[in-house]
């Protein structure tokens, strides 16, 4: 690939193409990473969290600008963008509050000797790849705790996130990170590969697909980096018998449509009891039947097109093999004609273990509605498939709720909502779901050295 480009899913016009590096550039933007991790590891930490709150402020007065820049590019609705360049704002703030603290040293009982200090450092160059379905939450997650910690960035965004991920690199610079501390790349799957493999990187995170994410980390294994992983899921949803079905069926409808299902923690999988599907099913299927889909830009859009048509036409075709392999089709389903990546929302119902789409993530507007004749078979499916993102227990006895929410295998469980991002609170996965978290003191523990100093 000698250029990235972009393509506006909405009209199908291109954009912009975005010359990638040669590999002589490879090697210099690594020796300048390289120079400005020792002096950015050195700028005090409160001047380091200044910077972030500055970056904070740039997004939260940005926000509608950025949220009309990924509209275009990769068709989020401009009122989720907005809340998402919002979101991004309020992590930098976090880590720019939390992590000169995060990042004091610690006395522990001595033991034995005068003293035992553990101390927080950084651990140099770091590459991040990045995905395009947050483009703006994504990058903050990895960068806004690794530079407060003092490591510098080479940070590789999704092809089609070109023009943001460039926006991005000049708020942070204009906030005062220095050029060389955080440098944004256009680079191909080998450049990020020798990238990785160069002694001067220490490390790498990438949230995207299990495919790009068994890459990466083969590559760091190989040559002993440490790796963080966000990768996909097909999050489960449980509803218990004691809910006001169709009030919980319109929340989670909705929620299965927000970013068009382009989520790793969608609800994907819907698990209802028997007695209650034929309500859920119908309130579900009404939802989807009257979300608007069109332009991400008009007010009155529910679900924008996908990424682009290529990744359309992959939602519709696994739609189409559920069918073909036995599942029942609702509504939806099928592409809209003329330009643009818009899909019909889908539901189904009747997808089982034989079928693909029982395992493989749907990353589109499709609910997979499934009837249940127990809690425990529930629990069963939910865990059944080889992800563990997140999942969700919807129920009015909160004892009883919670209780089924601790039987998922999961990183994330949640009661009476399904998928809640915050600055504080950790984010990741179990199984293929990938390993490590991100946010909160967690996501500042992935890429630093815990040092003891120990004194007899
Ligand atoms: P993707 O195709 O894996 O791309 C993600 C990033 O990885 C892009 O920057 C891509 O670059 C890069 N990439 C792909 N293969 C690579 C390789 N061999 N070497 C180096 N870089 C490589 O994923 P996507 O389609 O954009 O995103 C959807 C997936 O991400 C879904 O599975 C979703 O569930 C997952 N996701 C997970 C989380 C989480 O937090 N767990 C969050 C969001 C999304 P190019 O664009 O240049 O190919």
């Amino acid at each position: 690939m000698a250029t990235y480009r972009t393509t506006n899913p909405t009209t199908g016009r291109t954009e912009t193409d975005f010359p990638t590096l040669d590999d002589g550039q490879v090697e210099h933007i690594l020796s300048r990473s390289d120079a400005a991790f020792s002096t950015w590891r050195t700028t005090p930490a409160q001047q380091r969290a200044a910077a972030l709150t500055r970056v904070a402020d740039a997004y939260e007065a940005r926000a509608e600008e950025l949220g009309r820049l990924i509209a275009t590019e990769m068709g989020k609705p401009l009122d989720q963008g907005i809340g998402e360049a919002q979101l991004a704002g309020s992590i930098y703030r976090w880590y720019a509050t939390h992590g000169p603290d995060l990042l004091e040293s610690e006395q522990l009982d001595p033991q034995g000797a005068r003293e035992s200090l553990v101390q927080t450092e950084p651990i140099g160059p770091l590459v991040g790849v990045m995905p395009w379905n947050y483009p703006y939450y994504q990058v903050a997650r990895f960068v806004a705790p690794n530079l407060m910690a003092g490591n510098t960035i080479v940070l590789k965004h999704a092809e089609i996130c070109a023009a943001s991920s460039e926006v991005m690199a000049r708020m942070l610079h204009d906030a005062g990170v220095p050029e060389d501390a955080y440098i944004n790349v256009f680079a191909g799957h080998e450049q990020i590969a020798a990238m990785i493999a160069d002694p001067r990187v220490r490390g790498v995170s990438l949230t995207g697909s299990e495919r790009a994410g068994s890459a990466v980390a083969g590559t760091a294994g190989e040559h002993l980096k440490k790796a963080v992983l966000e990768l996909g899921g097909s999050d489960p949803l449980i509803v218990l018998d004691d809910v006001d079905v169709e009030h919980v069926a319109g929340i989670v409808a909705k929620a299965r449509l927000s970013n068009a299902g382009q989520a790793c923690n969608s609800p994907k999988r819907m698990f209802v009891p028997r007695e209650m599907t034929e309500t859920f099913l119908e309130t579900v299927i009404a939802t989807f039947e009257q979300a608007t889909v069109g332009d991400p830009l008009d007010e009155d859009v529910d679900v924008g097109p996908l990424s682009s048509v290529e990744a359309r036409d992959g939602v519709v075709e696994q739609v189409a093999r559920a069918v073909e392999q036995g599942a029942t089709l609702h509504t939806g389903g099928v592409a809209l004609s003329g330009e643009g990546a818009f899909m019909r929302p889908a539901v189904l119902t009747g997808v089982t273990r034989e079928m693909d789409a029982y395992w493989e993530e749907i990353f589109g507007p499709v609910a997979v509605i499934h009837s249940v004749s127990s809690v425990d078979e529930a629990v069963e499916l939910a865990d059944d498939v080889d992800f563990g993102l997140s999942g969700s227990v919807w129920g009015r006895d909160l004892d009883r709720a919670q209780q089924v929410a601790d039987r998922l295998e999961v990183g994330m469980a949640y009661v009476n909502e399904h998928g809640t991002t915050l600055p504080g609170l950790p984010f990741g996965g179990v199984k293929r779901s990938g390993f490590g978290r991100e946010l909160a003191r967690w996501g500042m523990g992935e890429f630093v050295n815990v040092r003891l100093r120990r004194t007899s």
